[in-house]
């Protein structure tokens, strides 16, 4: 009776296993092409100056509309890139995309200062040469390096430090910013900062959303502000979703807040109308 319990489970298990298999499969034949489709587009989140609320730049987050599965998150679809080795193609395009547009932003006034952060992934990072495409995506579209910024996350750090270092010292010879993401969520972030000198970290949502009702994810931000800028590194917190939030990281000399209270990611359109309005 077991047994066959057991086995009818088992055989459940392993049919609900093929499916997510074949979704898989099937995400990464679509997401093959789908940049020459027109089915993914950029999309720009306001990044501000906490001490007067200027806008001083944009996370640039890449967007897929699939014409029969609608919009598929980046927290699936990115990882399917990375897995897939697709991300290698993609990163690039979102890359130079996004060089080509900061430079439209000029036209307007306040554009001109205004920076693109560009998130990375691993693999990225361990194939070919990111500094190369790097300065090949500056050159063709002439942004300044300084208003271009790069975000890795710690796991991307993890495990290969020595890499990280020295790009991040070609990154910072051509005058590119460098960013650690979700900074908090891995396990050793002081020992990344020694070995890999970043100019910002971004504090993960996660410590921003428990932080009213939370003592030690407060304490934990409260900190980890202090320590960078006793290391001289900017402080940026991601996911402010409330003034009480906005109010608590401002206290404690955040130096960029960026999060739903603030902006939601826009289409370049609606942010060059944010720039014609903005004081
Ligand atoms: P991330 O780099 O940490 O980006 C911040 C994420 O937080 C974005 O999610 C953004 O829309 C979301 N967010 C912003 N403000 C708030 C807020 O107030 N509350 C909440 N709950 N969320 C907020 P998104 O766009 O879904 O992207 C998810 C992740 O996918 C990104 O996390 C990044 O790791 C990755 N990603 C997105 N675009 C790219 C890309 O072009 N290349 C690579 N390699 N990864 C990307
Ligand atoms: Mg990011
Ligand atoms: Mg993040
Ligand atoms: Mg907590």
């Amino acid at each position: 009776q077991a047994k066959l319990a057991g086995k009818n489970c088992y055989r459940y298990y392993s049919r609900a296993m093929d499916h997510a298999v074949e979704r898989r499969v099937h995400m990464e034949q679509e997401l093959r092409g789908a940049w020459e489709r027109g089915e993914l587009h950029l999309v720009y989140q306001p990044i501000y100056r906490t001490r007067d609320r200027r806008l001083v730049g944009v996370e640039v987050l890449l967007r897929w509309q699939h014409p029969q599965l609608g919009a598929i998150p980046p927290s699936v679809f990115i990882q399917v890139a990375e897995q897939s080795g697709l991300i290698e193609q993609l990163g690039p395009k979102v890359l130079r995309a996004a060089c080509m547009e900061a430079r439209r932003w000029e036209a307007v006034a306040g554009g001109e200062q205004l920076f693109v952060s560009v998130n990375v992934s691993p693999r990225q990072l361990r194939n070919g040469d990111l500094s190369d495409v790097v300065v090949a995506c500056l050159a063709e579209s002439g942004l300044p390096a300084s208003r271009l910024h790069i975000e890795l996350t710690e796991t991307a750090v993890i495990g290969d430090e020595m890499l990280a270092a020295s790009l991040l010292d070609k990154l910072h010879r051509h005058g590119v910013k460098v960013w650690l993401d979700d900074f908090g969520t891995g396990f050793s972030g002081l020992s990344h900062l020694r070995q890999v000198p970043v100019d910002g970290v971004k504090i993960d949502k996660s410590f921003v959303a428990d932080m009213q009702r939370d003592p030690d994810d407060l304490a934990l931000t409260t900190a980890i502000i202090a320590m960078c800028h006793a290391l001289g590194i900017t402080v940026v917190a991601e996911g402010i979703e409330q003034e009480a939030q906005f109010d608590l990281l401002a206290q404690r000399s955040c130096d960029l807040v960026q999060g739903y209270w603030l902006g939601r990611p826009l289409s370049s359109t609606q942010l060059v109308q944010l720039l014609k309005t903005s004081p």
